[in-house]
């Protein structure tokens, strides 16, 4: 990979990320490098990172601005559930990466700065004092959908996404299997026991570096007693009268209604 400092010319497909959105011609067309050069003006700290190996140019403004004549931005979840994943996992990748390059700056072995890592075929950051190696981070969680019978277990939750009721989620812990991490988050918020835990799919969730991994489970055993430190409120739905749930777009909704 390279950080590209000075412009010159890339023949790599080009996105630019702006905090949340990706930035987009208004006549439809690809972004090309001269575009990126062009959104980064005034912008110093916007970083031009190019990865030949992924044929992947990116531009990562941090600061919400008001773009050139000729660009609009979209929020990515949306441009996600429009366009779909094939066409949004770039623009996924780019927020990923500059997300994880805003925040890794110094070795946490020694503390010297890193600099970009020389190895084509990967990206990376490389410490020039102990040689440690830094990859793009990535935080792996699970969501599930309990069923009981005909019902889901659908929760508000207090933080994250308070307008609408969604499916269980938390971050993994160092130690356990996604299977265990299930069976832990939903215990922890909800009091209830689960069986037949089974994958259902994963998705990219860059905001700022998860991986999720859904599952599916049924209920065994237990009353609903909720984490009042996670949530306000968890209950059974029937899947055909739901609360408003999450967008299409994220897994959350695949779940849900089983798309
Ligand atoms: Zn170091």
């Amino acid at each position: 990979m390279a950080l590209i400092l000075s412009p010159k010319t890339s023949t790599c497909r080009c996105i630019a990320i702006m905090g949340q959105d990706t930035i987009l011609r208004c006549d439809g067309r690809e972004l090309r490098f001269s575009d990126l050069i062009e959104l980064r003006k005034g912008q110093e700290e916007g970083v031009l990172l190019e990865e030949r190996h992924n044929n992947l140019c990116s531009l990562g403004l941090s600061q919400t601005q008001d773009l050139p004549n000729g660009f609009c931005s979209v929020s990515l979840r949306n441009y996600y559930a429009s366009e779909g994943e094939d066409l949004a996992s770039p623009h996924f990748r780019a927020k990923a990466l500059h997300e994880w390059l805003g925040k890794t700056r110094f070795c946490t072995r020694c503390g010297a700065r890193l600099v970009p890592g020389t190895a084509e075929e990967e990206t990376s950051l490389v410490c020039p004092e102990c040689g440690d190696i830094v990859y793009p981070r990535i935080e792996p969680c699970i969501i599930v959908l309990v069923r009981r019978g005909n019902d889901i277990l659908l929760a508000l939750h207090n933080r994250r996404n308070a307008q609408y009721y969604s499916c269980l989620a938390g971050f993994m812990e160092a130690g356990e299997s996604a299977e265990q991490a299930v069976r832990r988050e939903i215990m922890e918020e909800t009091g209830i026991t689960v069986r037949n835990i089974r994958y259902f799919g994963s998705q990219s969730w860059p905001f700022p570096s998860q991986l999720m991994l859904g599952f599916t489970a049924e209920y065994e055993s237990g009353d609903i007693r909720i984490q009042e430190s996670e949530l306000q409120r968890a209950d059974w739905f029937p899947r055909d009268h739901c609360p408003i749930t999450p967008p299409k777009g994220s897994l959350a909704y695949r779940l849900i209604h089983q798309e």
